[in-house]
């Protein structure tokens, strides 16, 4: 009796350690596999295409030529592999979600020096579905088709093409690979959802089935592998049914089916950590797919991974108080930056914009302020009208903010003047707001704007906030 009870309970145990083992060394050798070509998250096609090309001189690698894109781009699925059970991979079926197309690069790196664990598997993929979304870096298809709802009715030629590899293979495994919102958190949690997962349901009732729970399984393994590198930075997708999404349909026909969508990590605003991680998590599942390792694990831990919240902002500032029409008010604040690229200097800049206004304890940030005691001012608008970008040079503009200055003007903007590295607002004289004394001031806050104003502490400068950037008096961090 002891021998077997032994038996039951080592030989999963000794899958998962396993498992971890591939893992660490995954993370650790990563560099030597990463794509150095691939170096930002807005590569387009003509980037990947001689990649793939490459590849069909490369033992072991074959690539299918599937049909084109609306606008005639090339789309190729890359297999290598022989054994019988057939996993697909498919990425960017949303343009501007390339964090795993990056990996997928990697992986092929990967693969050309280490084939033992192709051992049983076939492997094919498709990396970016969409590439003309790709190359104006936006979610859906040429003629507007979100082609994750066009999984049915399959108007457009890349969701054809999607539909005919899944049939073709028969594919036991197939990966919906995608990215989220930065601003997706683990619920209840200050931290990101750098990596959520679904096990797409495949009717209204939610059951689960063989192929479903199959895919479950694979997740709760990818789950623990995440964990170890981004700790409690994992979320799970609701999982109503959508009867015209491809996860949910490609789930129905028989395929266990993974989402993962890549969200936000701080400070990784290219995405190149959470590509790492993309790296290490599906060569992960690749293996346990390989040794049958997942067979094992129960589907009840599905559940116990957090679910997915959206409740971030890049910028949080807590008991903020603002005084309108002589009265105070306690208020928190959300801020959310958007990166705008400069094509004429390959530059970027970032501006904030107000989100959100009231009590925001339900709410985290990438970034947060404890603006308790601290006072909302506005700043000043410095008195004299300037005429050209060379006068602006010759300003003090660390001595600007400390008096209390953060609005320009100029007679007219400059064309050329898109952004500035100083911490200061620039307005042209003709949207200057002239207030009349008989008019009710608007509110000093506008959801939307580019909020700029100052935090300040008995009549000192705390922060100043310029179009939603913080600069903080105390570190003279801009
Ligand atoms: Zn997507």
């Amino acid at each position: 009796m002891k021998n077997i009870y032994y038996l039951f309970f080592i030989i999963p145990f000794f899958g998962l350690a396993q498992q971890k083992s591939i893992s660490e060394s995954l993370f650790t050798e990563y560099e030597n596999y990463k794509e150095s070509t691939i170096t930002h998250r807005k590569f387009k096609h003509s980037d990947i295409k001689p990649l793939i090309d490459e590849l069909r001189s490369e033992n072991g690698f074959s690539i299918t030529a599937l049909g084109r894109s609306i606008q005639g781009r090339s789309i190729s699925m890359v297999s290598i592999g022989n054994g019988a059970t057939n996993v697909l991979l498919w990425s960017q079926m949303h343009g501007d979600e390339s964090t795993a197309t990056m990996a997928i690069f990697d992986i092929f790196n990967y693969l050309k020096k280490n084939k033992e664990i192709l051992n049983n598997l076939s492997l094919h993929f498709i990396p970016m579905l969409n590439p003309d979304g790709a190359e104006v870096f936006k979610r859906r298809n040429a003629i507007g088709i979100d082609i994750n709802r066009d999984a049915l009715r399959l108007q457009s030629p890349e969701s054809k093409i999607l539909k005919a590899a899944r049939d073709s293979l028969q594919a036991d495994f197939g990966f919906n690979l995608h990215d989220q919102s930065s601003y997706y958190n683990a619920k209840r949690t200050n931290k990101p959802a750098t990596i959520s997962f679904l096990a797409p349901a495949y009717n209204y009732e939610k059951d689960i089935n063989k192929t479903r729970g199959n895919a479950m399984k694979i997740i709760v393994q990818m789950n623990d592998i995440i964990q170890k590198y981004a700790p409690g930075q994992v979320g799970r997708y609701t999982d109503e049914f959508e009867p015209r999404a491809f996860g949910d349909n490609i789930q129905k026909w028989g395929t266990s089916t993974i989402l993962i969508e890549s969200g936000g990590y701080k400070d990784d605003p290219e995405k190149q950590f959470i590509r790492k991680l993309n790296f290490v998590s599906i060569l992960g599942a690749i293996h346990s797919i390989s040794t049958n390792n997942y067979e094992n694990i129960p589907i009840k831990k599905y559940s116990e991974i957090p679910k997915n919240d959206r409740k971030l902002f890049d910028l949080k500032l807590t008991n903020v108080t603002i005084q309108y029409l002589g009265k105070n008010y306690t208020i928190d604040l959300g801020i959310n930056t958007t990166n705008i690229e400069s094509k004429e200097n390959n530059s970027s800049y970032q501006i904030g914009f107000l989100r959100e206004i009231g009590d925001l304890s339900t709410y985290y940030g990438y970034k947060n302020i404890d603006a308790e005691n601290l006072i909302f001012k506005i700043g000043k608008t410095y008195p004299k009208i300037l005429s050209n970008v060379d006068e602006i040079e010759k300003l003090n503009f660390d001595n600007l903010l400390r008096d209390g200055y953060t609005t320009l003007a100029l007679d007219s903007i400059p064309e050329d003047l898109i952004f500035t590295k100083y911490p200061i607002k620039f307005i042209a004289v003709k949207d200057i707001v002239i207030t009349r004394d008989n008019t009710i001031p608007k509110s000093p806050l506008q959801l939307g704007s580019r909020p700029t104003f100052l935090l300040t502490k008995n009549e000192e400068l705390s922060y100043a906030i310029i179009n939603g950037i913080v600069y903080d008096f105390s570190k003279q961090e801009n």
